[in-house]
Order: structure tokens, then sequence, then C-alpha cells
């Protein structure tokens, strides 16, 4: 298929566009670089340096390449910044989202795939979380992205664009080319694996008196190879129907000290901790039922096992040690 990626010069862009080349797909990387790393293009891939509001390049790129569907990615995605900084949130995940969709109608593009998150959620009631649950943001940036998988719908309605809204949990993980740097960091595992690598004195741990099993926040930790391949799948509903989907590894998820631990035994280096104060905004657990994806798309995670998320992520820490300016 040809496939255009927004976002694609990104941490979870950039795997995708691996495994779509690896599948044999023609991708375009539509990216600003505004977040997003030149280093991170995948070869074979072709690369279009352009912001999404730039309609008209935009619609070139669908013409000259007949592209048949869209990953969008591009995004802002910092929690904190989100609530202090709306404007640019709803600017650049909603704004900058319907003038996509705009494109794509112009174009004949009727296929997409679309990158949402778990903040959709908000404070869950109950756990494991499904789909159906209700959806009540505590942040912009979970607004904003459920925002424009509202308006998903009536695209379709309207213009027979067919949609897959995939909720991340918590992507981590590397493959060899391909890892995360953000700057600022805020994840925790690469700020763990810095501090594990000398470029940080200690990890803050954003509270521990939460109602869990040890008093630390817990997440559902997916490797970003599986979400990749989520998106290839859901890529093979677009002909027939639209969905939403979890993407997680459910169980019991990890506690912020059990991921401290097991980087400690993955790595083998002391990691120094200071507990602080609760982050705004962090719900307490988050944990996904991805039973759905798993019945319609028989997609199933490869990487259970944290150990192995977090090895992945820290040889690619040791082969980039700069990131992509390396
Ligand atoms: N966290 C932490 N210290 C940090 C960064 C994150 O204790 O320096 C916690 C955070 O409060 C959350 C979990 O680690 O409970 C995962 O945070 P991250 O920002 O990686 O992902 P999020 O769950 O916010 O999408």
């Amino acid at each position: 298929m040809r496939v255009l990626v927004t976002g694609g010069a990104g941490y979870i862009g950039s795997v995708v566009t691996e495994e779509l080349v690896r599948d044999g797909h023609e991708v375009v990387v539509y990216d600003s670089l505004y977040k997003g790393h030149r280093g991170a293009v995948v070869a074979g891939a072709e690369f279009v340096e352009a912001d999404l509001m730039d309609g008209e390049r935009l619609r070139r790129a669908f013409r000259e390449q007949r592209t048949e569907a869209v990953i969008h990615m591009a995004a802002d995605s910092l929690v904190g910044e989100s609530v202090t900084n709306p404007s640019k949130y709803y600017r650049n995940n909603v704004i900058a989202g319907l003038a996509l969709l705009d494109a794509m109608h112009d174009c004949e593009v009727r296929r997409l795939v679309f990158s949402s998150t778990a903040a959709t959620y908000g404070e869950p009631e109950k756990q494991p979380i499904e789909e159906s649950d209700p959806t009540n943001p505590t942040n912009t940036y979970g607004q904003t992205k459920l925002a424009f998988e509202h308006a998903l719908p009536w695209y379709e309605r309207a213009h027979g664009i067919r949609h897959a809204s995939l909720r991340y949990f918590n992507a981590a993980g590397a493959t060899r080319h391909c890892g995360e740097m953000h700057d600022p960091e805020t994840h925790l595992i690469p700020i763990i694996l810095q501090a594990a690598a000398g470029k940080r004195d200690a990890v803050e741990i954003y509270g521990e008196d939460y109602p869990t099993r040890d008093g630390t926040c817990v997440r559902d930790y997916i490797h970003v190879v599986d979400l990749a391949r989520a998106h290839i799948l859901a890529l093979s509903i677009l002909d027939t129907h639209s969905a939403v989907y979890n993407l997680g590894c459910g169980g019991d998820g990890y506690t912020v000290k059990e991921v401290i631990d097991a980087t400690r035994a993955v790595t083998g280096r002391e990691i120094k901790v200071k507990v602080g104060a609760r982050r705004p905004g962090d719900p307490a657990f988050l944990v996904a039922s991805s039973a759905r994806i798993k019945h319609d798309l028989n997609w199933s995670p490869q990487f259970q096992d944290l150990n192995l998320i977090i090895e992945s992520a820290w040889h690619w820490m040791q082969s980039h040690p700069d990131g992509y300016a390396g």
C-alpha cells in the first residue's frame, strides 16, 4: 500500500515506518522536524519536510505518491505543557488534524490510522480499561486527542474516510536503529536509563502515596514494535469499517518502583532515586484491556516481559549516546 506517515521522524513514527518498509509498503514520511529528527527517517522511505498546515504541500504529496492511506502520528504530547498551553495543543492536535482530513478528502484518500492515547480515559472507574469505558480526560492533551477522535465518524459519514483510532498506553523500548529521544525528556524509562548512564543524578518518583501495591503509579508498558505492528494490522480493516482499539500488554502493569528495579537488574548500574510530589493529572492506575484488537486483528504483544523492553531501550541508548545527533 502507498502510505503517508505524519510524524514519521518521531519516536513511534520512525518504528512504524521501519515496519511498513520491511513489509514492502511504499512510504512517505511527512514531518516538519519541529520535534522529529532527520536521522530518524528510515532508509527506504521518501521524506517530505513540511508542516501539516501547509495544505498545498500536503495535497501535492498525496497526489505525487497516489497515497492510499495515512497514519497520523504528528502531535504534541506533553501532558504538563498541554495544561499550561492549551492553545498549542488545540492548534497542533485538532486544527492541524482537521487540515489533514480536509486534504485527504480533497485528494480522495479514505483510510486513516490515528495515534490516540489512554489519556482519553482520564481517571478510569475500573481496570483494565475497555474501549467502551467513559472518556473523561484530565488534561488538554487527552482532550485534544479525543476531540479529533470525535471528528472522525463525521468525516466518515460525510466523506467516506474510514479510521482506526489506536489508544496507546505507555510506549517504550527501541529497535536497533530507532529509539526514544525527546528534549526535554519526560518519560519514565528513558529518564531512568539516563540515570543509569550517569547522565542525571537521580530519578524523581512523582509521589509514593497512591493507592497501589507500593504507593507509586501503575502503568502498562508496551514495546514500540508491538505498537507499530498494530498500525499495520489496523490498515487492513479500513476497506470495510472503522474502529477504536486500546493498545497495551494488560496484566497487572508495573509500578514506577518496579520499573526502576527492573532497570537496575537489566543495566547492572546503581540508580539513585528521590521521592517528590505527585505530578498533576497523573491517574494512579492505567492498564489496558486489549481484548478487542486481539480478537478482531489477531494482534498480540511479542514483548510482554518488561526486562526485554528496557533492554532494547538500553542498547539503543548505548549505541546512540548523542541520540540522532551522533
Ligand atoms: N514518572 C516518575 N518520574 C519521572 C517520570 C515519570 O515518577 O521522572 C512516573 C509518572 O508519574 C507516571 C509514570 O512514571 O506515573 C509514567 O510516566 P510517563 O511520563 O513515562 O508516561 P505517562 O503515563 O504520563 O504517559
